[in-house]
């Protein structure tokens, strides 16, 4: 086993980080998102902070200028930052999106933007996967580009590419060789990095949609947009193969992310039970409400055993598919159930805006759905691990 595997830590690891990332969140309290959300605002100052202090380029190399960190540490900075109350997911992606350019693309690349990335200049912030009609079946994906000469011209569209408005390079995934002449449908996929800034208006156009949480997502329509060969990552059609790399490091990110939640319910809803007083005594003294926030608590430290242990297999460098995958489908419930309790806590309460419980667990509910659903998890469970038929 490796070192990674056996310095397995339990209780608060990164001490240090830990403490530097609330610093940071304290200045950003229920207020700053509650007003954010009114306005469909993008939380611009607080990203710019994570990113000057080094955070959102924690996995980058300390030779591209980043922190070379592991990604058990990018996983708790994200943590931390939902256990304070804040919103991870709005800068998240850069964190998992640049370890495609970084494992796949070319070393001029990696030197021309990776260093503009850790350093804030550049943000990196949007992928393009999702499409409207094929939606967790991507090798269906429609969005084509074709190669004229040292161009790729790209025709389609993606849906719920989130912070494109808020990001000046976007990572996209086209089909460059139709699927009807390629043996496998995972095969003739290419990933190619597209410059939001330059080609605004003149074959690319960005359309926010209203969503349930504030999450600044988009539909990004592509019209002959022509991008530069040398933007395409890697080998043209192996796109498939590099973005299922930076998958399991996203379920891996975001599962801890939703314990960030889920330890920030935990918080609120046993301040709240222990100081509520209704019946003549604190409300936490009744077992209908202390049993439902115990209970979230002992699934959520289950669901953080397993997303150490899926990101000790990805630091150590080992098969972490199925871990990465029930990290994200055990945390994403284990908040859920935090929320609920929450909610079911404040009672009436949780109800105002200024509690702010209503808005965690609007935003708490992504995590089953996004990055892949419950169902797409199981499925994997059942078919990768246990040997069971393809339902797809
Ligand atoms: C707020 C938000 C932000 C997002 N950000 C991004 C982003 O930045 N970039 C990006 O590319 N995508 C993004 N997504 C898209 C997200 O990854 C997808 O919504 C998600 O993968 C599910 O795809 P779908 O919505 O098309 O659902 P569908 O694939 O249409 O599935 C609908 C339901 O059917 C179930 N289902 C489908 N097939 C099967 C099967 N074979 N067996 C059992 N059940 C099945 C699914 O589990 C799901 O519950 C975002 C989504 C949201 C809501």
């Amino acid at each position: 086993m490796s070192d990674a595997l056996t310095t397995l830590e339990i209780g608060e690891d990164y001490p240090e980080l830990r403490e530097s990332v609330r610093r940071i969140c304290a200045g950003y309290p229920g207020p700053y998102w509650q007003k954010l959300e009114e306005t469909d605002g993008y939380p611009t100052a607080f990203v710019d902070e994570l990113t000057a202090a080094g955070f959102l380029g924690a996995l980058i190399p300390e030779e591209y200028g980043g922190s070379g960190l592991p990604l058990r540490a990018a996983a708790v900075i994200l943590e931390e930052i939902n256990a304070s109350g804040c919103v991870a997911s709005q800068g998240h992606a850069q964190m998992y999106i640049m370890g495609t350019l970084l494992r796949h693309g070319s070393e001029e690349q990696k030197r021309r933007y990776l260093p503009e990335i850790a350093a804030g200049r550049l943000r990196l912030q949007a992928f393009g996967v999702t499409e409207p009609t094929s939606g967790s079946d991507t090798t269906k994906l429609k969005t084509r580009a074709v190669r004229d000469g040292d161009h790729y011209v790209v025709t389609g569209q993606k849906v719920w590419t989130s912070r494109a408005l808020h990001s000046d390079m976007m990572l996209l995934l086209a089909r460059t060789t139709p699927a009807d002449q390629v043996a496998k449908r995972t095969e003739g996929l290419s990933v190619f990095l597209v410059d939001l800034r330059e080609h605004r208006g003149q074959g690319l156009e960005i359309r926010p949609i209203k969503a349930m949480i504030n999450h600044n997502t988009t539909e990004v329509f592509f019209d002959n947009l022509r991008v530069p060969a040398e933007n395409l990552i890697g080998e043209e059609g192996r796109g498939f193969r590099y973005i299922l790399d930076g998958m399991n490091a996203e379920r891996i990110l975001v599962a801890t992310e939703a314990l960030g939640d889920g330890r920030w319910f935990i918080r609120k809803a046993t301040q709240y039970a222990n100081d509520r007083v209704v019946f003549g005594r604190p409300i936490g003294a009744n077992q209908g409400v202390q049993f439902p926030i115990a209970r979230a608590w002992a699934e959520l430290e289950a669901a953080d055993m397993v997303c150490r242990r899926a990101a000790a297999l990805f630091d150590a460098g080992r098969d972490c598919g199925a871990d990465a995958n029930i990290a994200k489908l055990l945390a994403s419930e284990a908040a859920w159930h935090a929320g609920e309790a929450a909610m079911q806590t404040f009672g009436g309460f949780s109800y105002a805006k200024e509690y702010e419980i209503e808005r965690k667990w609007r935003e708490t509910r992504l995590y089953q759905i996004a990055p892949i659903s419950t169902n797409l998890v199981l499925a994997y469970v059942g078919q990768h691990v246990l040997g069971m038929p393809r339902s797809y």
